[in-house]
């Protein structure tokens, strides 16, 4: 049996996936800001390093997988980008960092971040923002979504969630976390009815938006469904899943990106191509 950290476990699709793994005999250390065995404030840099040395002592060193799946959606308050920011971004990246050892000491340990298909689909998020936050650069990133005034929750957001992704790309493959034998990789849910999302649908402007969104297979998620797709993340069958982004969103997002992915490497990226080509190292 297996020893996996499940940040966000008090509720929704974290918690789901939290209460599978431990009905499948897993031990599980969950953290969470309420209701867990590693109570945490992940918004707060001291609250990241007690979350992350907590669990390292509890999991004796050695971790075969973890979710992250803490998150806060986008809500009104000036204060709230500054949050969407530390949660998940630096929520997810800080905990993985000290956890890495632990992880590369697990045989095929396997991580799963939650991203979102906000990634994908909200328009005209600044690249500066994404920047700052690959960065770790807090203050570039809310100067970056000033602009966007009483709607920079939403741009926060989705800034966290492409900067995630990208994080989890770029990493991934590295020596580090490929090379030791770490498998990480993200999962884009579309809208998943948590209480994440009935609390933007107790708002009629939020819920107005939200229903109007194309959704191809029509509907919500469920959070069961999605922690399904989670386990069998962590599961062997995933051995071979690395540094992918994997969208469980109805559609959503292939009815606004279709043509945009996967693509060639177009002529003037043939130099940068050739470079990484000759910079791998079986
Ligand atoms: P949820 O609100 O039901 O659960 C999120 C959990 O994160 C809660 O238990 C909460 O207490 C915890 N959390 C929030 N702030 C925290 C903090 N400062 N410190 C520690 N824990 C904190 O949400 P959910 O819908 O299950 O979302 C899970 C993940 O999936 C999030 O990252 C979210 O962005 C992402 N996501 C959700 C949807 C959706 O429609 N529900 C869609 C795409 C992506």
């Amino acid at each position: 049996m297996s020893t996996y950290a499940v940040t966000g476990a008090a509720s929704g699709m974290g918690r789901a996936v939290a209460e599978k793994l431990s009905a499948a005999g897993h031990t599980v250390i969950d953290v969470d800001i309420v209701e867990a065995t590693v109570t945490a404030d992940l918004s707060t840099a001291e609250g990241r390093r007690s979350a992350a040395a907590a669990v390292l002592e509890q999991a004796g060193g050695r971790l075969d997988g973890a979710v992250m799946a803490a998150g806060l959606g986008p809500a009104p308050g000036k204060d709230r980008p500054r949050l969407i920011a530390e949660v998940n971004y630096f929520g997810v990246v800080e905990l993985l960092d000290a956890w890495r050892p632990a992880l590369a000491a697990a045989d095929r340990a396997k991580v799963v971040v939650f991203s979102s298909n906000s990634s994908s689909t909200v328009p005209m998020v600044p690249g500066r923002a994404v920047r700052g936050f690959l960065d770790r650069d807090v203050d570039r990133v809310l100067r970056a979504l000033r602009i966007f005034g009483k709607q920079a929750p939403t741009f926060a957001y989705a800034a966290s969630k492409i900067a995630i992704s990208r994080w989890v790309r770029r990493t991934a493959v590295t020596p580090e976390w490929a090379g030791a034998g770490i498998r990480l990789n993200a999962i884009a849910p579309g809208a998943v009815l948590t209480p994440l999302l009935e609390k933007q649908l107790a708002t009629p402007a939020e819920a107005k938006q939200i229903n109007r969104f194309p959704v191809p297979i029509g509907g919500f998620g469920d959070p069961g469904d999605l922690a399904d797709w989670v386990v069998f993340m962590l599961s062997d069958a995933a051995d071979f899943l690395c540094g992918s982004v994997v969208f469980v969103d109805g559609g959503s997002d292939a009815w606004f990106r279709a043509d945009d992915w996967p693509r060639g490497v177009p002529a003037r990226r043939l130099r940068s191509y050739l470079k990484r080509m000759a910079a791998f190292r079986r």
